[in-house]
């Protein structure tokens, strides 16, 4: 028995992934897989990039979300919002251009300080060397309310 972590093993990916069976994935077997073994097991695609990188801002893994910001872009640091509460990602599209170039169309939503953000943003991932690479995005919409 390994000892008890957070989450709890089978606990539900952030991200929200059915199996093709229609059962939530869990953690481990999503973008655990992708999180905690970056330099082992990248992302094999836009979507599982874009997904593993929802969990991470979950999950506060910094680390991660800086290694998989393309170099052009990517931030010196990152300050993650302590106090927002992730409520769900909803991947609406993910679009491939060519063999090296993809776009992700998905909606975000999550609490902070006391208000509820409802992101619709389209990103886009390069792959270099194998590996994909978040670039930037277009937020498409943006809603703040009370609920
Ligand atoms: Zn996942």
């Amino acid at each position: 028995m390994k000892p008890a972590r957070h989450p709890p093993t089978g606990a539900a990916c952030p991200c929200g992934r059915l199996s093709p069976r229609g059962q939530v994935l869990a953690y481990e077997a999503c973008c655990g897989r992708y999180i905690e073994h970056l330099d082992r097991q990248p992302a094999p695609d836009a979507e599982a990039l874009m997904r593993s990188r929802y969990s991470a801002f979950v999950r506060a893994q910094a680390a991660y979300l800086l290694a998989t910001w393309h170099s052009s872009q990517r931030p010196t640091t990152l300050e993650l919002e302590p106090n927002a509460r992730w409520l769900g990602l909803q991947v609406r599209q993910h679009h491939t251009t060519d063999a090296e170039h993809a776009e992700v169309e998905f909606v975000a939503r999550y609490r902070v300080a006391g208000r509820a953000v409802r992101q619709h943003e389209r990103s886009r991932f390069v792959r270099e060397e194998g590996r994909w690479y978040y670039v930037d995005g277009d937020v498409m919409d943006k809603t703040e309310g009370d609920g």
